[in-house]
């Protein structure tokens, strides 16, 4: 599997997809994220059906044109938004076998997600990849809570499917290969019930296969055994999903494993936080983080990384960086961003070259 075809290009795999959940990643516009090499990006679904309105997105031609965006789109589901919420705070909602209910904290607003209603949402957006609703766990949570989840899963996911196959039947389709739908395969930190829910979603049949649930463990060690296990019970001709993985040390190790699609948040939160990432002089995977608000980099006149090609290491020094920062300017963090996701990008190259 090292292309994946999609209606709006093809992906090479292995690949790392920013996440722009609200539509936008932070501070970058169309032009910055493709100077930075970045293949495609994941909205996530709830965000957008809360503000502007999945509605609202259909009517001005979809979430491409709404970023102004041509290449992929993933949409997550918000699945694990919502249980990562409720799961915290059962005053927020409720997880029912036939829907998620999310309450707003002052319990006036109520927002209703069935595995119906998270497909269409998804197909109004106008996504290359859905991904089915799931019912998120922690590895921590107790085996009755992960088996509801897993048999709550392999439901939903039928579900989707179904609502899928439906939709598309209903639309009149651009030519060019059609969307795609992803299945999370929850299971918690059980090998069993991981090679479950592996099974059942592979008899179902979808495109590609995600690990889905928290990949760590109450010590925040990475659940290595049951990342490697979960992926090798995926399709090897389908792309295996890690997602929101993950820092980069973590990327590679999933990478290792054999998964190749990956997203997070955290290059782009840490580069608005001033936590860079650079490659060592070697050439190979080896890098080490640079805090660039720290005042050792207040009269540094070298550039962030010389090896890098972005436009903050091209054109600025360690010092402006640091004192766009020290001044609270937006423009710091457009720059550290275009950086840590050129980073990114880099390092997904040297992870595809063997
Ligand atoms: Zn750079």
């Amino acid at each position: 599997m090292d292309v994946l075809h999609t209606p709006h290009g093809d992906v090479t795999l292995p690949a790392f997809f920013p996440d722009a959940t609200r539509g936008v990643v932070r501070g970058l516009d169309a032009a910055d994220l493709e100077a930075c090499g970045v293949p495609g990006l994941v909205v996530n679904a709830f965000h957008l059906a809360s503000r502007p309105g999945s509605r609202t997105v259909q009517s001005l031609g979809g979430v491409h044109a709404l970023m102004g965006w041509q290449h992929p789109v993933i949409t997550d589901s918000g699945g694990f938004q919502i249980f990562s919420l409720i799961r915290q705070n059962p005053k927020l909602g409720t997880i029912t076998n036939n829907e998620a209910i999310f309450r707003s904290a002052d319990g006036r607003k109520a927002q209703r997600l069935s595995p119906e209603k998270s497909i269409q949402t998804q197909l109004r957006l106008g996504a290359d990849i859905l991904v089915c609703l799931d019912d998120c766990t922690h590895p921590s949570d107790p085996l009755s809570v992960q088996t509801a989840s897993v048999v709550r899963t392999i439901e939903w996911a039928e579900r989707c499917k179904a609502e899928f196959e439906r939709g598309l039947a209903q639309r009149r389709r651009a030519p060019g290969p059609p969307p795609l739908l992803f299945a999370v395969v929850q299971g918690g930190a059980d090998p069993d019930l991981r090679r479950l829910c592996a099974k059942e979603l592979i008899a179902i049949g979808f495109d590609g296969y995600a690990f889905g649930g928290w990949p760590f463990d109450t010590g925040r060690r990475l659940l290595s055994d049951i990342l490697a296990l979960t992926c090798d019970l995926m399709p090897p001709e389908k792309p295996r999903y890690a997602l929101g993985i993950g820092s980069p040390a973590t990327l590679i190790a999933c990478a290792r494993m054999g998964y190749n699609l990956f997203d997070c948040s955290l290059p782009t939160r840490d580069a608005r936080r001033g936590r860079l990432y650079v490659f060592d002089s070697s050439g190979d995977l080896s890098y080490s983080r640079v805090y660039i608000r720290d005042a050792t980099h207040r009269r540094s006149r070298g550039a962030l990384s010389d090896t890098c090609d972005c436009l903050c290491c091209h054109s600025y020094s360690r010092a402006y960086l640091h004192h766009l920062f020290a001044t609270g300017d937006a423009l710091a963090w457009r720059l550290a961003t275009i950086h840590n996701l050129r980073f990114y990008t880099t390092l997904l190259t040297r992870l595809a070259t063997p």
